[in-house]
């Protein structure tokens, strides 16, 4: 059954999940406005499913039930779903203008369903029946479920297993007859408070003395043993201000990250995907990061055209968009915009089956793709910023436009001085201008940077991880043979 966004909003409220943020624990965190925006933004892909206008985009067939189900929970089974996915997070980037954090689910799922498959066959484990019975139950609930890959991992010189403190990599402990007992941290991890289930995932490929460390497994969110610790935003508690509004830039939507402690929490057997079969963590690792990186062709891709929107209306607030540079600029950040989107097409079009049955992206082009996601947001802030002028980091506070004080010598107030020197063309009333700087500041520098700019650096693995990625993939042998066979070389 699909959820509505309201249900999604109820669900939450009955979970025991442990939030602390600021030193204090947390206890009504669903209507917390600084968490709030960032659940309000995941309730959109449940908003969207629902409204028959996106459909064919945000629903699908089940291909283990039949039934209709979330894109977000479904296993892909062709290159045109793939390509569907990365549209539809396009649709929702240009719906919230920051991170609607369902994503990682969907590309844990796709991950781990194709790489429980070839372990089992490999080592006659029942994984992959685990995760598929598990997957339906995720699809007949239409739950959120965060995928969780990063740990926060120490030394970067030193294996797991190598480290002065054991938890820095998520590990087992204990080995029951009835499940496992696993701790350690996912770190900066996205959509964890909101989300019902976690699926976590080995960090990165594992030898031999780290099998304890080779670990995948789903857990209830608010699973005995598991606490959260909230990641600030620049500009976060501007959420907490009475009233607070225009200054928020984006007051409806946001993303969220945290730390996400695992204390010993037991999971049982039927939970488990892997455990020790540290051969198999490269293959779940490079799966999931490639479908990952495919997303960021979609979703930054989606922000990115609010984003150009804002610029070409600040440039028009502001009188300027008749100039021939502003105009050249706005051209050049739909390029780089398209740019993106074009890579996170071909990832998709040129997708293969697995052997478990889904399909799976080209892992180059995906790399690709996210590599040229750690710069061409860069610059399209830039040119957001140059467009918009320095007035969307300097100007008052609403409370001061809105402020009744006297201080003029005629008896002017604070909110009337704002208004006389801060007004533009006539195509736009005072307050319209610092909205749309406002919403710009808020992408390019506020709590929608993380998700738009330095994310786009980071997520989904910073930028050599692709360019490791991309040696391996580019078969530069096959090229030399190319030269050698037109240059007559033997
Ligand atoms: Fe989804 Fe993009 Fe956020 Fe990743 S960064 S969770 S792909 S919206
Ligand atoms: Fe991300």
């Amino acid at each position: 059954m699909l959820m509505t966004k309201e249900q999604y909003i109820e669900s939450l409220r009955k979970m025991k999940t442990r939030v602390y943020m600021f030193g204090e624990q947390v206890e009504n965190w669903v209507d917390h406005p600084i968490i709030r925006p960032s659940i309000d933004c995941v309730g959109m892909t449940y908003e969207l499913a629902s409204d028959p206008e996106y459909a064919d985009l945000m629903t699908t067939k089940s291909s283990l039930t039949g039934e209709t189900i979330n894109r977000f929970t479904h296993l892909h089974q062709s290159s045109e779903d793939l390509i569907k996915k990365v549209k539809m997070l396009r649709l929702l980037g240009q719906k919230t203008a920051s991170c609607f954090q369902r994503c990682v689910g969907m590309d844990a799922f796709n991950a781990v369903f194709s790489t429980t498959y070839e372990m089992d066959k490999k080592h006659g484990t029942k994984y992959h029946e685990n995760f598929k019975n598990f997957l339906k139950m995720v699809q007949e609930n239409d739950y959120v479920v965060d995928g969780a890959m990063t740990d926060p991992k120490g030394d970067r010189g030193l294996a797991p297993s190598a480290q002065r403190d054991a938890d820095l990599f998520m590990h087992i402990v204990e080995r029951r007859e009835d499940g496992i007992v696993v701790r350690g941290a996912k770190a900066h991890q996205t959509g964890t408070i909101n989300s019902h289930w976690h699926i976590i995932m080995p960090t990165q490929a594992m030898r031999e003395a780290d099998a304890d460390y080779a670990v995948s497994f789903a857990t209830p969110t608010d699973a005995e043993g598991i606490y959260m610790i909230y990641g600030r935003q620049s500009c976060d508690t501007r959420k907490m201000e009475e009233g607070a509004d225009v200054d928020l830039g984006n007051a409806k939507f946001g993303g969220q990250e945290a730390l996400v402690v695992f204390d010993d929490v037991f999971i049982p057997n039927e939970y488990v995907f892997m455990a020790g079969e540290y051969d198999f963590a490269n293959m779940m690792v490079e799966r999931f990061a490639g479908y990952h990186r495919q997303s960021y062709g979609g979703c930054k891709v989606g922000v990115g055209d609010v984003l150009i929107g804002a610029a070409a209306l600040a440039a028009e607030y502001n009188g300027a968009q008749k100039a021939s540079h502003i105009k050249d600029k706005l051209i050049e950040m739909i390029h780089l915009n398209e740019t993106l989107y074009c890579c996170g097409i071909a990832c998709s079009a040129e997708g293969q089956k697995t052997e478990a049955g889904n399909y799976q992206i080209d892992l180059l082009l995906a790399n690709v793709c996210k590599q040229n996601v750690t710069r061409f947001p860069y610059d399209i802030t830039r040119l957001a910023e140059d467009i918009a002028g320095g007035l969307m980091v300097t100007m008052p506070a609403e409370s001061d436009f809105n402020s009744g004080l006297k201080v003029g010598k005629n008896g002017e107030t604070v909110g009337e001085i704002c208004n006389k020197y801060f007004a533009a063309a006539p195509s736009c009333t005072t307050e319209e201008r610092m909205r749309i700087l406002r919403f710009i500041e808020n992408m390019c520098l506020g709590s929608s940077a993380v998700g738009y700019r330095t994310e786009s650096l980071h997520g989904a693995g910073s930028p050599q991880a692709q360019r490791i990625m991309i040696a391996r993939q580019g078969n530069l042998e096959g090229k030399k043979a190319l030269a050698k066979n037109i240059a007559g070389i033997k």
